[in-house]
């Protein structure tokens, strides 16, 4: 280069030396950290709590939880300003899934005065509006709240955090009254549910109709899922039939709401391992079965324990059963 040529040597001797001194300070403050130790460090100033605090607040979620959800008294809202939102939500979900899982899925039939008295497996499928109110009552005034199954099937992967006392709502068969008995309770408390519907049955009398679980779904509380076409006993079919079950039922409630179907109520609490494998291989997320008991974590996802509410039982047995599990039956 001929200007180079013209410069004095001590001028290139100079230049060279500043450039070596320029990468050198940007050699040692811009190397990145290696991915383990910048974790380490975001880790540690999101789970390190502001001195004098314990109470938990998360930026994340759900606010309502309570600290015995979480087994920690992390404070993620108190972080520096430098974590990086996405190691943040990291530790969040990690916190969350420490935490044990309980939700009461509870199971109603008919919400209606059992209009024949000697009929006694009607009764107890038959809980009238008045008591379902009160139980709706009882649920709102001691802290519950009502989830969705993605929500619990979240939890179950350790990807979401639930609320303080979840409880998640199921009725059984798609009855009519879910629309003109307890979708007016479930609004007034702003409860969801979610209603698992016989395709085969819909608009015939005393079922729903696509109408109503249309209106109903553009409420945002309620949701259809599948109970089969026919209500049938899965583990009493073969399993081609039982598959076109799962298949026609799932692609029925699709086409009318326009949803994703993802849940899945065996008839009479009937199935074997045969019908829960398709289960899964149908694109179901999970299925609940008649077993008796609060769901945890452990549960198997695809037969989910519930707890059974019986027409006539009183309000103090209805808040027994969300306490504490009960033996499984059949
Ligand atoms: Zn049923």
């Amino acid at each position: 280069m001929p200007h180079l040529k013209r410069m004095p040597a001590v001028t290139i001797a100079l230049c060279l030396l500043i450039a070596l001194a320029v990468l050198m300070i940007h050699g040692f403050q811009g190397t990145p950290r290696s991915a383990k130790q910048a974790a380490r460090l975001t880790a540690a100033q999101v789970t390190a709590p502001p001195v004098g605090s314990s109470t938990p607040r998360f930026g994340l979620g759900l606010c309502c939880a309570s600290q015995a959800n979480f087994g920690t008294d992390y404070v993620a809202s108190g972080m520096p300003r430098t974590a990086a939102p996405r190691a943040v939500a990291a530790v969040a979900i990690s916190i969350a899934a420490a935490g044990p899982m309980r939700v009461p899925i509870l199971m109603y039939h008919y919400i209606r005065v059992n209009p024949v008295a000697r009929d006694k497996v009607g009764a107890d499928l038959s809980v009238s509006p008045q008591r379902f109110s009160q139980e709706m009552q009882y649920l709102a005034a001691n802290g519950y709240h009502t989830i969705t199954f993605d929500m619990l099937a979240g939890a179950v992967k350790g990807t979401v955090r639930l609320p303080a006392r979840p409880v998640l709502l199921t009725f059984d068969d798609g009855y009519e009254d879910f629309f003109t008995s307890a979708y007016p309770v479930l609004k007034q408390f702003g409860f969801h549910a979610t209603s698992f519907v016989i395709t085969g049955k819909v608009g015939q009398g005393g079922y729903l109709t696509w109408d109503q679980m249309r209106a109903m779904q553009a409420g945002g509380l309620a949701q259809f899922e599948s109970h089969t076409v026919n209500h049938v006993e899965m583990d009493r079919i073969s399993l081609s039939r039982a598959q076109s079950e799962l298949v026609n039922s799932k692609a029925t409630l699709e086409m009318q709401l326009g949803t994703q179907v993802k849940y899945f109520c065996y008839p009479s609490g009937h199935y074997d391992s045969g019908v829960e494998k398709l289960v899964a291989k149908d694109g179901y997320v999970a299925a609940v079965s008649t077993h008796a008991g609060v769901a945890t974590g452990a549960n198997n996802i695809d037969a989910l324990p519930r707890v059974r509410v019986h027409g006539g039982e009183s309000l103090a047995t209805f808040a027994g059963s969300l306490g504490r599990p009960a033996a499984s039956t059949p």
